[in-house]
């Protein structure tokens, strides 16, 4: 794959050109984002550019010796770093192995050694300073490409030491067009809308459990001023989404917003939608404090039906 047809993000992918053409890489980049934003592609494609005999423009040439072991999964000054098998943390022990023991050795054939660790953010304390102890006193030749979706689990004395690369959602326009081109069905490319990420709206390809949610969403943003029986049957219905709450607060709060953005741009007043709206912005909190679904659930639909 090439920058140019990764989609969105313009300023990161210019960001990268830059470098390369500028042939001015630093030592640490943190690449974040949600699931399926894109992190480790945009990872590949710039290790690969990095050491690219010949970019093109800041592209990767794709064609030299170095993008062709790239691309085959064996270049000697690529390395990757992840949670040991059977396990969801990195250990320090994997920092060790992975990167520390082979740092010291000057880059094989290439201007740059190259080490991509995915899921930092599932570092543990110990693999943190193990990391850090390589980024205060970097090899010169040593680049240090990570991801994370949620960067506030690294220690500021890391943070402090890479470049920040965040990558943003892509617009329901984009997302939909890609979808489309793609091939894929009208009730497939209208979950997506919810995705905000390539990644997570393939995920959500066929997932007619999500597509349900987002119909349940879609009918109770628009059932304001309901009994207080149909609201009853709405809350039962509810908990069948129960294992995907989270998921369910995302997409009301995508709908209100939208309805939201919609009436302001006809100058109508909306003091009860942007009410709704941040009482689904409450209730996520409280899932994350582990509050219990049902007792969030009922008070939020209090003010979702009014
Ligand atoms: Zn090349």
């Amino acid at each position: 794959m090439k920058l140019s047809d990764f989609l969105g993000n313009n300023l990161i992918k210019e960001r990268i050109l830059k470098t390369v053409k500028d042939d001015r890489a630093t030592h640490a980049y943190l690449f974040t984002g949600a699931f399926g934003a894109g992190k480790f592609t945009l990872c590949g494609i710039f290790a690969k550019a990095l050491n690219c005999a010949s970019p093109k423009n800041g592209e990767p040439c794709g064609v030299c010796h170095s993008c062709v072991l790239f691309e085959a999964g064996n270049h000697p000054d690529v390395f990757y770093a992840a949670p040991a098998k059977d396990r969801k943390t990195i250990g320090v022990s994997d920092i060790r192995e992975q990167v520390a023991a082979r740092i010291e050795e000057k880059p094989f054939n290439h201007r740059y050694k190259i080490f991509i660790i995915r899921n930092s953010d599932t570092m543990t304390l110990g693999a943190q300073n193990a990391l850090l102890k390589m980024l205060e006193e970097p090899a010169e030749y040593a680049v240090f490409l990570l991801t994370a979706e949620n960067p506030r689990k690294l220690l500021q004395t890391v943070l402090s030491r890479v470049i920040s690369m965040p990558l943003m959602p892509l617009s329901a326009e984009v997302m939909k067009k890609y979808l489309k081109d793609a091939g894929l069905s009208s009730i497939e490319t209208k979950n997506a809308l919810f995705a905000g990420t390539i990644g997570k709206a393939l995920a959500l390809c066929g997932d007619t459990e999500f597509s349900d949610m987002r119909e349940f969403c879609e009918n109770l943003v628009k059932s304001g001023g309901i009994t207080a029986a149909e609201g009853f049957s709405l809350a039962k219905r509810a908990e069948e989404f129960k294992t995907r709450a989270n998921e369910m607060l995302d997409v009301l709060y995508i709908l209100y917003a939208r309805d939201i953005r919609d009436a302001v741009s006809r100058n109508v007043p909306v003091p009860l939608l942007v009410e709704k709206a941040q009482s689904v912005q409450k209730a996520q909190i409280l899932l994350s404090q582990n509050a219990n679904f049902a007792m969030v659930w009922d008070n939020l639909l209090i003010t979702l039906i009014r």
